[in-house]
């Protein structure tokens, strides 16, 4: 039977799922919270490094409050997560908080859109929601 292997987004717990429990709503082996609740997670300078090292792809949005755009675009963010909860997980970065991440990952516009697998960062996509829905349109079909 295949498995994923993902994090609990509460706990950062490792948890290995068969497959076709993905749609049971699975729960923490170790926190018991939902681990597939469709929301994204906050990421910080804590918990992204560990985040980033799982076998899912990752897909991170870099924003602030401030930025328009970047509010217009997160409602669009949270609905792609809460589709693809089972096999894509979501991080939202908030780069006034968490400028030693924005640095690291040399964040100068925003909104910007970063897609990490197995750790390694695939693609980056900067600037509007027009664009964004690009990026969206190729994760929903790898
Ligand atoms: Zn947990």
């Amino acid at each position: 039977m295949s498995t994923i292997t993902t994090r609990c987004p509460h706990c950062l717990g490792m948890n290995r799922l068969p497959v076709d429990r993905i749609a049971e709503s699975p729960n923490c082996g170790r926190c018991k919270s939902p681990l597939l609740d469709g929301a994204p997670i906050e990421g910080t300078s804590d918990n992204f490094s560990t985040l980033l090292n799982s076998e899912q792809p990752i897909v991170v949005d870099f924003w602030a409050t401030w930025c328009n755009p970047c509010v217009g675009f997160a409602p669009v963010f949270q609905q792609v997560a809460e589709e693809r909860q089972g096999d894509v997980r979501f991080i939202k970065i908030d780069t006034e908080a968490q400028q030693q991440l924005a640095a690291q990952f040399q964040i100068r516009s925003i909104p910007t859109i970063m897609v990490f697998k197995g750790g390694q960062r695939i693609d980056t996509i900067n600037g509007h929601c027009r664009k964004l829905s690009l990026i969206y349109g190729s994760i929903r079909r790898s």
